[in-house]
């Protein structure tokens, strides 16, 4: 019997899913948890003590609408390939997914290329992933251009990302096709 290999979404996070409404939106968060902890802004990031609600920008509501109904459809798991990654680990990325209100937190993110540069990083890193860990059915979401990697939707549009119209039809179907 064959046994079900979830197809593989890696997903970028700025221009994808937190989109340009939602940049900066953390130092609002940071303020107001200061404010409330009465404590000051000095040295704040340094601080073991934050909650991970408050690390990073918020995801865009309706772009998490469209990734609860990419997965929904697929049963698609999500691998962090978004700078992000540098600056929590999994279970961290994990909880903020669900307070964000993703259906499903990521279950692993890319590796680190450290000889080569945006693009090709990126590029670098998901063949990587894919290297140790193959799977017929995957798709990167970004809004840099990784086509390149051939199984690519691009979202050139920083305040809609995933929300453009057809994006996540053209994901759907790399989703579904070996
Ligand atoms: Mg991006």
């Amino acid at each position: 019997m064959k046994t079900f290999q979830a197809p593989i979404i890696f997903l970028d996070h700025d221009g994808v899913i937190c989109l340009r409404g939602n940049w900066g939106s953390r130092f609002k968060k940071a303020q107001r948890w200061a404010k409330e902890h009465d404590i000051s802004l000095a040295g704040f990031y340094e601080r073991p003590d934050l909650p991970v609600g408050i690390l990073f920008d918020d995801f865009d509501q309706k772009a998490v609408k469209v990734l609860n109904g990419i997965i929904n459809e697929t049963g698609a798991d999500i691998i962090v390939s978004s700078d992000w990654r540098l600056q929590a680990d999994l279970p961290a990325l994990q909880r903020f997914y669900l307070e964000q209100g993703v259906i499903k937190g990521p279950i692993g993110m890319t590796g680190i290329c450290r000889d080569a540069q945006f693009e090709e990083a990126r590029v670098k890193e998901i063949q990587g992933w894919l290297e140790q860990s193959p799977r017929p059915n995957w798709v990167a979401v970004d809004d840099m251009d990784l086509s390149a990697l051939g199984r690519f939707v691009h979202t050139p549009r920083s305040s809609e990302g995933i929300k453009q119209s057809g994006v996540a039809e053209k994901i759907i179907r790399l989703l579904k096709e070996p």
